[in-house]
């Protein structure tokens, strides 16, 4: 690993229980040891935690001296925070306004005898004379500032007591800061940096692809029956439902609790303790669906919530990314389901207006540009529920990076929820032909109420009603009409003017159109009922292995029976220890557990996320259970490790296991130890794998930019040797990454 020391990983090892770093993560933990300040920017789920975590515990367990300090805006998560890094083997601490007496002399004891690598505490703290030169008695060497836009008024998220956090370079003269966000936009990362002062930072921005999350727009139409039909997907799982009012969120939990789901009620407008309360409840209990206002989910991080519906739209994409991103951060499969309605724009434009003119009141500044800003990030969230683009494309795309594959097999367009308009492109061409007939000066409103045949006044006043496009889509609804503006402005077929009153302007893809040279997209944004017959075509080939609408995600891969009882034996555990479930183990590991059941305690110790202290603490409890549970299983898994030549019928059991554990993104090496199998063997199986079950995306395997490289070459050289190609890559990359890139674009061309 480039430039990392060797105990590092081991450390991790030792106490995460991973095996490898994420690509990003070796450059953002590189950064912090070599003391160079950084901002880092990985979506929720991107391991942001582990890059300031690893090297305040490697420094230490090297004997070096100082603490990190880890500033995170939610005191009532620090508690939980801390708890999670003791029970990994890390004596962290924190300091916050409501700890007892007790707890805070504990803190100081640990701090005394330098027994604590980090030092969680939070903004407010840091605004304390007293309390900073308190630390600094103790050395302070890296400082890391979680959720960092919440200092950039840009961000959707500012926080008012970040903004004293502009101070710390001052403070802490000798430590270097180290900024995490999930949020990417440029304006946000310059002003995160310009308020930290970070001096020459790395700047390190992740992959915002979230490959596990299954994403759906429906038109809202009965709302409770929907959230309950997606609720109902992922029964005895976590959930969050989020509401755009308090009088929402407090109206349909009743109406779940009603129909006997373990809902709770979240917004601002709860008193403290209930508050709190629900958050406790949604990180310690078994499978709690929150019902909440935006108010909630900041720092939430349980990994396991497998469902986020919103049943209104969220003002910005950054927040939809934010709140749709708390499902699935364990990288099992998890859907995000938006209910849309046109209206929500015109709700959450008054909301915003509103409450802008309320701060003014108050005497508060609001910048010129805030409100007309707030209302450009409504527009873009408003087009991308009406889009017609693979949701996982518009999302990324929205944050300046982009995704090759066509088909992501994992959202509605994708997977052949939505209906395809016949003849698109007739309908385009006449939806264009009116944008030139009226000359290219007027809005989406005017277009479609033209094509829609209206006799307004803004419509005769002009004599549009004269045109020979007026009333050309009259049988659609002005609602759908404008979805499929919204479809065409999203594949770059029309264009929209800046400013206040944006008009539709023809491009040159528009006349490629017109001329029927290139072909157009339109949905409509309909449910896929049970009723109507399966559809024809690419879905089905597509999705292979990705589950439909309507069946459990976590797949079939597993043996579920197995994978109950281990979630029973937790649970157990859980309640005796007081701890939430995951804090055990989380469901990943179990999962991993159930689709290739550990004969040994060291072949535990080889599943992501076992850690030493957690193989110590639980590794022979959920070995004895496993063991019980299969002995057959057991002795037949010996049996084809024993077979050196392996029979054929060993061959495919093991290939089996290979597809399953591909299947769960586990990686070669991690297949070779658990098998027991050569390396070229469980290339060949990778190869297999991808071939058979054409999975979008390989970068577990071949980093991104190597495939990029690969594919480059390839398309120079000629795919007959593979030779040429790793020459022409001057041996950069190695034969099987060559053979798994070939392999990926022949199974997805
Ligand atoms: P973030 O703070 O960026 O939202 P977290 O730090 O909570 O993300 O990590 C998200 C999930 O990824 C957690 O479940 C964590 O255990 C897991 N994870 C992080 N790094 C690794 C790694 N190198 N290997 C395997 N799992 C990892
Ligand atoms: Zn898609």
């Amino acid at each position: 690993m480039a430039g990392l020391p060797d105990r590092l990983m081991a450390v991790v090892q030792e106490h995460w229980g991973f095996r490898q770093l994420r690509p990003m993560q070796e450059r953002a933990i590189a950064a912090v040891l070599a003391r160079r300040d950084s901002l880092v920017v990985l979506p929720t789920g991107g391991g942001k935690s582990l890059c300031y975590q690893a090297p305040a515990v490697y420094r230490h367990a090297g004997g070096a001296k100082g603490v990190t300090l880890i500033v995170s805006p939610l005191i009532a998560l620090m508690k939980d925070q801390v708890d999670s890094l003791q029970r990994i083997g890390v004596n962290a601490i924190g300091f916050n306004s409501s700890q007892t007496a007790a707890e805070k002399a504990d803190a100081v004891q640990s701090l005394k005898h330098g027994s604590s690598p980090i030092v969680f505490a939070s903004p407010e703290r840091l605004t304390l004379e007293g309390f900073t030169g308190y630390l600094n008695g103790f050395g302070v060497s890296a400082v890391a500032i979680d959720e960092a836009h919440c200092i950039s008024q840009w961000g959707h998220d500012f926080r008012p007591e970040y903004r004293k956090l502009g101070r710390l370079r001052e403070v802490f003269p000798g430590a270097s800061i180290h900024a995490y966000t999930a949020t990417a936009t440029e304006t946000v990362r310059l002003d995160i940096a310009r308020q930290l002062q970070l001096d020459d930072p790395e700047i390190l921005v992740g992959n915002f692809d979230r490959p596990n999350l299954i994403y759906r727009v429906l038109p809202r139409l009965d709302k409770t029956k929907q959230v309950r039909e997606v609720l109902d997907r992922h029964r005895g799982h976590a959930a969050i439902v989020y509401c755009l009012s308090r009088a929402n969120v407090d109206a349909l939990a009743a109406q779940l609790r009603g129909s006997g789901y373990h809902a709770l009620a979240y917004h601002a407008g709860m008193n403290n303790d209930d508050r709190r309360r629900a958050q406790e409840t949604f990180t310690n209990a078994e499978a709690p669906i929150v019902v909440a206002t935006v108010a909630f989910g900041m720092g939430i991080d349980r990994p396991d919530v497998r469902a986020v519906i919103h049943v209104g739209m969220p003002k910005s994409i950054e927040n939809y990314q934010q709140e749709a991103g708390r499902a699935g951060r364990d990288g099992l499969p998890s859907e995000c389901v938006l209910l849309y309605s046109g209206a929500d724009k015109i709700q959450l434009r008054s909301m915003i207006e509103k409450s802008a003119h309320e701060a003014a009141g108050r005497g508060e500044v609001v910048a010129a540009e805030f409100v007309p800003a707030c209302l450009g990030h409504l527009e873009d969230m408003d087009r991308y529920a009406r889009g017609a683009v693979c949701r996982h494309k518009a999302l990324v795309q929205h944050f300046g990076q982009t995704l090759e594959s066509p088909t992501c097999g994992a959202c509605d367009l994708c997977l052949g929820d939505v209906t395809e308009v016949p003849d698109a492109i007739t309908v385009a061409q006449k939806i264009l032909s009116c944008v030139a007939r009226v000359n290219q000066a007027f809005g989406v409103g005017h277009v479609v109420s033209v094509l829609h045949g209206d006799r307004s006044e803004a419509v005769t006043s002009r004599r549009h009603d004269q045109l020979s496009t007026h009333g050309l889509l009259r049988e659609v609804s002005l609602n759908t009409l404008r979805d499929w503006v919204y479809q065409l402005l999203g594949q770059g077929a029309i264009a929209q003017s800046e400013g206040e009153y944006p008009v539709l302007k023809l491009t040159k893809l528009s006349w490629e159109v017109m001329h029927g040279r290139h072909a157009v997209r339109l949905i409509e944004l309909v449910r896929h009922d049970k009723e109507r017959p399966a559809r024809r075509g690419a879905a089905a080939t597509t999705n292979a292995g990705r589950p439909s609408a309507n069946t459990p995600l976590l797949g079939s891969n597993y043996d579920a029976e197995l994978f109950e009882k281990l979630r029973q034996l937790r649970r157990d555990l859980a309640n005796t220890e007081k701890v939430p479930a995951y804090r055990v183990l989380p469901d990943s590991v179990l999962l991993a557990f159930a689709a290739s059941p550990p004969k040994t305690l060291d072949a535990m110790r080889q599943v992501t996320g076992v850690g030493d202290v957690k193989l110590k603490a639980y590794g022979l409890t959920f070995l004895k259970l496993i063991l019980d549970h299969s002995p057959a299983a057991a002795l037949a898994v010996v049996t084809a490790r024993k077979a050196a030549s392996g029979g054929a019928r060993a061959v495919t059991d093991r290939k089996k296991l290979a597809f399953s554990m591909y299947r769960d993104a586990t990686y070669i090496e991690d297949v070779v130890q658990q098998l027991d199998v050569a390396r070229s063997t469980a290339v060949g199986y990778l190869v297999e794998f991808i071939e058979a079950e054409k999975p979008t995306d390989i970068s577990r395997w071949v980093r991104d930019d190597d495939y990029v490289e690969i594919a480059a070459a390839a398309q120079t050289h000629g795919r007959e040797t593979l030779k040429a190609i790793y020459d022409a890559l001057d041996e950069q990359v190695t034969y099987d990454e060559i053979k798994l890139v070939l392999a990926h674009q022949d199974a997805t061309r």
